[in-house]
């Protein structure tokens, strides 16, 4: 969450970056002139491309409203899944609607959440999660558009869902978080696994061995902002802007060229998300 600790000096720049996986809302843009100013400010250190998620309705609309507004986002639209019990029929409608905005260029983020159920009010339980993930699944499937995927505590379950659905041609695992075990696994299912500022965290022993396993043509870079800033920031507030520092980390980690990794993972987001080339 956005600390009491101040915003984070801008990086170096590193460049090109697509920011894959965002909430420009939480991180306040409301409008068209808070949206390019944040933008702006992720474009200056070489952040020229941003995708901002929606985890429920209210969102969804921003996130297709903003990506109209300025040509560097682009929109993904879902229920998150500890928000999955208010799928219903109006929400479904709208969502279909939504995702199939010629800007929204993924379906997400959807999954399983395992963590929060019992300790947030009014949070999906675990079945409303499943039926929720399934129906997700599918409407990327008809669409013809990426899955982006929050697994929280729940590797088994989501890869158990997504053999037993039928998987998309994309899926796209955001915020990775699991150990190597799993990172082999979806490697092996041909997903792409994308990583946040969480990687650069020293003691992420596991992640940051799964990191290393990943081939080049299935990584991809996200801030997931406001939360999870990369290191040395951890607790203030995160934005697009703040790219680069976990791009670097995630390098460093890899033993390549932060120039190369850029590269690598932008035309890995360009193909996924169908982008024109940069
Ligand atoms: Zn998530
Ligand atoms: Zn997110």
């Amino acid at each position: 969450m956005p600390g009491k600790r101040p915003a984070p000096e801008p990086p170096a720049p590193l460049s090109p970056l697509v920011d894959a996986h965002t909430h420009l809302d939480a991180c306040g843009a409301g409008d068209a002139e808070s949206v390019a100013a944040m933008v702006d400010r992720a474009a200056a250190v070489g952040v020229g491309r941003v995708v901002t998620i929606a985890d429920d309705l209210d969102a969804a609309r921003f996130a297709v409203d903003a990506a109209h507004w300025d040509p560097r986002v682009y929109a993904a639209v879902a229920l998150h899944p500890t928000r999955a019990n208010a799928l219903d029929d109006a929400a479904r409608a709208e969502l279909e609607k939504l995702a199939a905005d010629p800007r929204v260029v993924a379906v997400g983020e959807t999954g399983l959440d395992y963590y929060w159920p019992g300790k947030l009010d009014g949070c999906a339980d675990i079945d409303d999660q499943v039926e929720g993930f399934r129906w997700h699944i599918d409407l990327a499937k008809r669409l013809g558009k990426p899955l982006m995927i929050h697994n929280r505590e729940a590797d088994h379950d989501v890869l158990a869902v997504l053999l037993d659905e039928g998987a998309p041609e994309t899926v796209i695992f955001h915020c990775f978080s699991s150990d190597a075990n799993m990172a082999l696994a979806c490697v092996a299912e041909g997903y792409l696994l994308s990583f946040s500022g969480t990687v650069s965290f020293k003691n992420a022993h596991e992640l940051r061995e799964a990191a290393t396993l990943v081939p080049d043509e299935q990584i991809l870079v996200e801030t997931d902002a406001p939360f999870l800033t990369p290191h040395p920031f951890r607790g203030a507030p995160n934005e697009p802007y703040c790219l680069p520092y976990t791009v670097r980390a995630l390098a460093e980690l890899r033993e390549q060229d932060p120039a190369a990794l850029a590269e690598i993972t932008t035309a890995n987001a360009e193909r996924v998300y169908r982008l024109p080339r940069h």
